[in-house]
């Protein structure tokens, strides 16, 4: 069901976040432009990736010291279980909950709600969709997962990163499973997309006129709405979204469909196709496997 409503959190509620990457850098400013407080920490340099107005901290366990609610925004379900290890064990521990915004997967959401429930720390499972200009823009789809009275406690920060925010379940993982199948698409849609596109330029026929025909037709998606009028037609190949990330998001779809044990004949073919563009060009942002699917060595 939607989230639209909620039980405002009380303004001395006090924040963290974790990961200021393309992703958590904007959702954090996005808090604090909401008038929330939040200090921060990111492994890289706190200092230099703190979004005005936040206060940077000098590690986990002293983030975990000084908060009620900490936001994840990590690269993998392996740094967030680090994480959320490093803030159970935190000295002098404050924090009564963690919000992981990052695309870890089912599984690896039902690790973390483990080491978090063994100290009493409530865990919401919140993926994001949108990429980095809906990170910016404050308008990303929040997938959310966890007990209704800890979501309906994050209402007004949910509000400040989200334009359309969905309670899908009370487990954490359920949210995962949603945000995975999505990304399956999104992945599958800009690799059909490449294909389809390279067909019909072999037949003369340039790719905005291709990308015209299609958008009012049915064979339209996001790849063909936004991904290559905005990223590829442009060659700037610039979502924001690391190939590796989606390589990753694909590979763990396919892992999780083994474990679920449903079909799987169009996700193996696109995780082989992501590996393989993946291999090719690491560093990438993941438009770019237009180019690996039209053959650039
Ligand atoms: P990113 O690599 O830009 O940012 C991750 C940040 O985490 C980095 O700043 C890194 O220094 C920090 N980090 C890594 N290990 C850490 C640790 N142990 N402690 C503290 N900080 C640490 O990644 P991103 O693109 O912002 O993606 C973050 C998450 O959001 C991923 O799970 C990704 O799959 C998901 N996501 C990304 C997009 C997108 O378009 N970029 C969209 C939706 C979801």
């Amino acid at each position: 069901m939607p989230v639209t409503n909620g039980a405002d959190i009380m303004a001395a509620n006090t924040y963290g976040f974790i990961g200021l990457g393309n992703m958590g850098g904007p959702m954090c400013a996005n808090l604090i432009a909401a008038g929330l407080s939040v200090q921060v920490f990111d492994a890289a340099d706190t200092a230099a990736l703190a979004p005005k107005g936040s206060a940077a901290t000098d590690n986990v366990g002293a983030l975990a010291a000084a908060v009620d609610t900490i936001f994840l925004s990590l690269p993998d379900g392996k740094i967030v279980h680090a994480v959320c290890a490093e803030i159970a064990n935190a000295e002098l521990r404050r924090v009564t909950t963690v919000v992981d915004f990052s695309t870890t997967g089912p599984e690896a959401a039902g690790q973390a709600l483990a080491i978090l429930a063994d100290v009493g720390i409530t865990f919401v499972d919140a993926p994001v969709s949108g990429g980095k200009a809906g990170a910016v823009a404050g308008t990303l789809t929040v997938i959310v997962s966890g007990p209704d009275a800890a979501v309906g406690d994050l209402a007004v920060p949910f509000r400040a990163v989200g334009g359309n925010i969905f309670h899908v379940g009370p487990n954490p993982g359920q949210a995962q499973a949603v945000k995975l199948l999505n990304n399956f698409l999104s992945a599958t849609a800009m690799a059909a997309t490449s294909e389809a596109v390279l067909f019909g330029q072999k037949h003369g026929v340039d790719m905005s006129t291709i990308l015209d025909v299609v958008n009012v037709s049915t064979g339209r998606n996001t790849a063909t709405m936004d991904k290559f009028p905005n990223r590829v037609v442009p060659e700037t190949f610039d979502a924001g979204f690391a190939m590796e990330l989606m390589t990753k998001d694909v590979a763990l779809y396919l892992e999780q469909v083994g474990v679920a044990g449903t079909p799987d004949a169009v996700g193996s073919t696109m995780s082989a196709l992501w590996n393989a563009a993946h291999d090719k060009m690491p560093g990438s942002d993941f438009t770019k496997i237009y180019r690996y699917i039209a053959g650039e060595k």
